[in-house]
């Protein structure tokens, strides 16, 4: 069962949508296709309805249109980029929790999960401090953990690495971002978010990501001056370009490769947006960095750079998630918090899927004292 303590407060948690609109749940059976072939709409509206799935990762087929309607929701809503971005948001919650008695320890990686008996009983850091607990809250994906830092390996249960390997990783992000000299009219922008590509097909879409021998057929923009104005000097622009692709066809770029394929693939996104605003910028650009899944799996350790966590596809969505809840919890006083949570992806569902976690730890310290009593 559901319980307010793992719900989100948003109005457009999962969660919590699924509890108070039974009705709602009668759709989850069904792909994205399948409800908005039942609407009737002419295609140029279904065209116009479909570019926001790049950012969960699934081709409409496969998409469960819960979660497509979910997405459609908050976009149509709309949404707001704080001043100072994401890092805003963590510096606030940093405070709020340190004012809750919290400690924060900066530039520490947790190498390994100390385990006896199928309980936690500590972590070690990367510099070798041991440190005693009852308790762990992991942001570390489960592949991560099971595979490298439960020690002794001997604790790392069959069913978790069953589990791990059951579960489809989500797309990860290929990323062009530039400052531009010139306002973002001269660049030929003239919106904060732009779809483009050409072809709104998304399994067409999904052939052509797993392939990087091509030019990608789809790209989102965002030009950041038109949410924050003064994020760069008067007279700059701020642009990034993604695509959102499955991480299998990274996985076998040689070390000697990586560069140039790097380098083509910004050149061809940059060649892709240029189509569309009309301004080979390229002669004007004052900062540039790329970054593809290794960049993100080498800075924040998201395993192998997916930033969605596991795939939200038909066989395999936030209600078989939640039945699963209990049977996928394989160690003693282990819990998870991130983008490979039940909620999902993104930077507001990190806060149910953290709920969820500090939920698991409460009830199991609140079992240990009635079972002490
Ligand atoms: C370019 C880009 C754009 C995005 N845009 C959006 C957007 O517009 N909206 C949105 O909702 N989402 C967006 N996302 C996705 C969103 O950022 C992620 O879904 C979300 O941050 C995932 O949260 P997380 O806690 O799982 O991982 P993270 O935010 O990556 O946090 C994990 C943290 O754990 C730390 N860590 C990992 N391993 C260890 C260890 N062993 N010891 C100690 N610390 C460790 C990492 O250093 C990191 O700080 C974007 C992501 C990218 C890369």
């Amino acid at each position: 069962m559901l319980t307010d303590g793992i719900i989100s407060v948003t109005p457009m948690s999962k969660l919590k949508m699924l509890r108070e609109h039974p009705d709602f749940v009668r759709v989850a059976g069904y792909s994205a296709t399948e409800v908005i072939k039942t609407f009737d709409l002419p295609q140029k509206a279904v065209d116009i309805l479909t570019p926001y799935w790049i950012y969960v990762g699934e081709p409409m087929d496969n998409l469960p249109f819960t979660i497509y309607a979910y997405c459609m929701a908050d976009y149509f809503a709309g949404s707001f980029v704080p001043r100072h971005r994401s890092h805003e948001m963590s510096m606030k919650m940093q405070r709020r929790v340190e004012e809750n008695g919290a400690q924060f320890e900066f530039r520490q990686e947790v190498d390994k999960i100390l385990v006896k008996n199928g309980r936690v009983r500590g972590v070690r850091t990367r510099r070798g401090d041991e440190i005693a607990c009852d308790y762990v809250i992991c942001g570390a994906y489960p592949n991560r953990a099971y595979t490298q830092m439960i020690e002794p390996k001997s604790e790392v249960p069959e069913g978790a690495v069953k589990f791990v390997n059951g579960n489809r990783l989500n797309v990860c992000p290929v990323s062009v971002m530039l400052v531009i000299e010139g306002a973002p009219e001269e660049n030929g922008i003239t919106n904060y978010n732009t779809f483009s590509g050409e072809t709104m097909d998304t399994n067409e879409i999904w052939r052509n990501s797993r392939n990087i021998t091509e030019p990608y057929n789809f790209i989102t923009t965002v030009c950041l001056n038109y949410a924050v104005p003064d994020c760069v000097p008067e007279g700059y622009t701020h642009l990034s370009i993604t695509n959102l692709v499955p991480v299998d066809p990274f996985l076998n770029v040689k070390e000697e490769e990586y560069y140039d394929l790097k380098r083509r693939l910004a050149n061809e996104m940059m060649e892709e947006y240029i189509k569309v605003g009309g301004v080979d910028f390229r002669s004007r650009i004052a900062e540039i960095e790329v970054s593809t899944p290794m960049t993100i799996s080498h800075y924040v350790g998201a395993w192998k750079g997916s930033i969605y966590g596991y795939s939200h596809s038909m066989d395999n969505h936030v209600i078989a998630k939640k039945a699963m809840m209990a049977e996928d919890h394989f160690i003693e006083g282990l819990e998870f918090a991130g983008a490979h949570g039940v909620a999902g992806d993104g930077q507001g569902t990190q806060i149910t899927n953290g709920r969820a976690a500090a939920k698991g730890v409460f009830d199991a310290m609140a079992k240990k004292e009635a079972a002490a009593k």
